[in-house]
């Protein structure tokens, strides 16, 4: 059931302990970069002094735009000669940033992936079908590696192509994907056209779904629809990439594997850390990375610590599924929405198809938010009158839970567009 006993179920001192040493090493490490050498002096920190994790709030946070400022080596804290690989960020919010790793990067982080994907029964019996995109995006290579690592078949099978997706699953057997939650929801439409089920006419068991924040409820309609059991994955190209933090057989939570990160919360506004329990901004540090090691890094991911032990007996604490971006965080009205509130409601709502997208536009200097909603088809094809109850049961459904009546266009299926990568679930169209 583990993939590492030993440091999966270690106890919390001594997972301290072994952070603390690990921090040591990353600091010493930091420091041949340009970046860290010169915060270390900017701030009178000696490495080699750092006698307790705590001694590390001295140092600044780390940002994207740090990483973006310093692009591309600022952060390179290895000789060229010792890299062996390169990734950049999917750029989601902006200008991407590179990340180098060490042949010694890729092992860890490989034995991270593995050991996330062993801990939901993946054996080197099943057969990984990776539907993410493959080169620079971490997603691809990343769950690769730590595939092979387990001795499960992997099929590179890459980002799109739906069609020959569906049939390299029934051709070989395919138990495992690895897949981005909106566009696994878009699939469900070729699965039909198709007329395959996939209960019935594929292998699939269990599903990797992570990338972009995705609720509960889609979760269910996803697991419904194929039969899987799916487990969100958590990473970023910063810290290494997939592997960062995953869901447990529980499916309560998702562990974020402390020996290989150093984990914060904090209040986005003050900076100030908060309790265990309470929503804040995840901060991470490296502490095995030799070819950039990032320091305090602020993920700008929203989420809250699990307080207590898991079922599965694994002390890594967990976190809630990311709620989202503090970027993410739409102001309308004076109110604060995150897209995922709104996915959650639609999700819920039977006749509701498998994409939206929220237009905000600014009118008379009021901001104004259009949700576009896809329906199925028999919708527009009936009583016309059922078409607009389902309007307006969008329209108090949301309204319950984002407090401001939003306006609801309801469109025909694969009429808004559809992204191999991550869903794009905003269109800003305001002007400042
Ligand atoms: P970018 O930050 O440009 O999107 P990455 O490919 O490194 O580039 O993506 C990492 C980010 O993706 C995370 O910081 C987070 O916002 C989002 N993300 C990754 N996995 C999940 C997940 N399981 N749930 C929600 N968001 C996720
Ligand atoms: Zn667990």
């Amino acid at each position: 059931m583990y993939w590492d006993k030993e440091i999966e179920t270690i106890d919390r001192p001594a997972l301290e302990a072994l952070q603390h040493k690990r921090l040591k090493t990353t600091l010493q490490q930091a420091r041949k970069s340009l970046h860290y050498d010169r915060i270390f002096k900017e701030v009178g920190m000696d490495p080699d002094a750092v006698k307790t994790v705590e001694d590390l709030e001295k140092l600044p946070m780390t940002t994207k735009e740090d990483l973006r400022d310093h692009w591309p080596y600022g952060f390179l804290a290895a000789s060229r000669d010792d890299l062996v690989r390169m990734h950049s960020s999917s750029g989601t919010t902006g200008q991407t940033t590179i990340v180098f790793h060490t042949a010694n990067d890729i092992d860890q982080w490989a034995s991270i992936v593995a050991r996330s994907m062993y801990m939901t029964g993946m054996r080197k019996s099943d057969v990984f079908q990776n539907m993410m995109t493959y080169g620079l995006f971490t997603g691809g290579l990343g769950f690769h590696y730590g595939a092979e690592r387990i001795g499960a078949l992997t099929i590179p099978a890459g980002a799109g192509n739906s069609k020959r997706q569906i049939q390299l699953m029934r051709d070989f057997e395919t138990t495992t994907i690895h897949i981005i939650p909106s566009y696994a929801l878009h699939l469900t439409h070729v699965f039909e056209e198709l007329a395959v089920d996939p209960r019935r006419d594929t292998k699939l068991k269990r599903a990797f779904i992570g990338a972009e924040p995705h609720s509960e409820k889609m979760r269910k309609k996803l697991e419904d629809f194929y039969g899987f059991k799916s487990f969100n994955s958590y990473g970023l190209s910063e810290m290494c990439g997939p592997g960062v933090a995953f869901e447990c057989p529980a499916q309560n939570g998702l562990h974020i594997w402390e020996d290989h990160f150093l984990v914060e919360m904090i209040d986005p506004q003050t900076l100030k850390p908060v309790p265990d329990g309470e929503e804040g901004e995840l901060v991470l540090t490296t502490l095995v990375r030799d070819g950039m090691p990032i320091l305090r890094y602020r993920t700008k991911d929203l989420t809250r610590i699990i307080p207590g032990p898991c079922e599965c007996g694994r002390t890594h604490r967990r976190i809630e599924r990311i709620k989202g971006r503090t970027d993410d965080m739409m102001i309308i009205k004076g109110v604060n929405i995150f897209p995922i509130q709104i996915e959650r409601k639609l999700m819920g709502i039977p006749g509701v198809g498998n994409n939206f997208l929220i237009v905000l536009e600014r009118v008379d200097f009021t901001d104004l938010m259009t949700v576009k909603v896809e329906v199925q088809r028999e919708y527009f094809m009936g009583d016309l009158r059922q078409l607009e109850a389902l309007r307006r049961r969008i329209v108090e459904e949301l309204k319950s839970d984002i407090l401001i009546t939003p306006k609801v266009d309801l469109v025909e299926p694969d009429s808004l567009p559809v992204s191999e990568g991550k869903a794009k679930r905003v269109l800003d169209n305001r002007k400042d």
